[in-house]
């Protein structure tokens, strides 16, 4: 599929670090963890795992969250908005946070994880649900049927 209409452009909230996104990504999810919950304020959070090497940043972050040396937390160093997570698949893939995209408003999570924690009376929009994390065998099925299916920019 070539209608991605790349490259995205994204910054934090304040703006200090600026991301620039360059290839396809892979699938769009929700997680509505604990872990995500109390990570976000919010209700789920949202991925776009991207190749690394199609992921662009400039500005100054620092690790938070966990601080999981396999798979970094990573912020901007002064508003401390949570940028991505990088280090998926070994350091191939990066989960970035979506709502940080000039224009986020084509974004839809495609799969959501961990819905036995989902909080009463939320939706999500995902066509694939999983009590925890899809088991590894599912996620060629799911990048494929993403890359047909999957919502992107207008
Ligand atoms: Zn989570
Ligand atoms: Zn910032």
């Amino acid at each position: 599929m070539t209608d991605w209409k790349l490259p995205w452009n994204a910054d934090c909230m304040c703006g200090r670090v600026r991301m620039r996104v360059t290839q396809s990504p892979l699938v769009a999810m929700a997680c509505h963890c604990r872990g995500c919950q109390k990570l976000t304020g919010g209700a789920y959070s949202l991925s776009l795992m991207l190749p690394t090497a199609g992921f662009e940043i400039e500005g100054e972050t620092e690790i938070g969250a966990l601080h999981r040396p396999e798979q970094p937390y990573v912020f901007c160093a002064w508003c401390k908005n949570w940028l991505y997570t990088s280090g998926i698949a070994g350091g191939q893939f990066v989960n970035m946070r979506p709502t940080l995209l000039d224009d986020a408003s084509w974004v839809v999570p495609f799969v959501e994880s961990y819905t036995s924690e989902k909080l009463p009376g939320v939706v999500s929009g995902a066509k694939h649900a999983y009590a925890q994390f899809p088991p590894p065998e599912d996620y060629p099925k799911l990048i494929e049927a993403f890359a047909r299916e999957g919502a992107r920019p207008a």
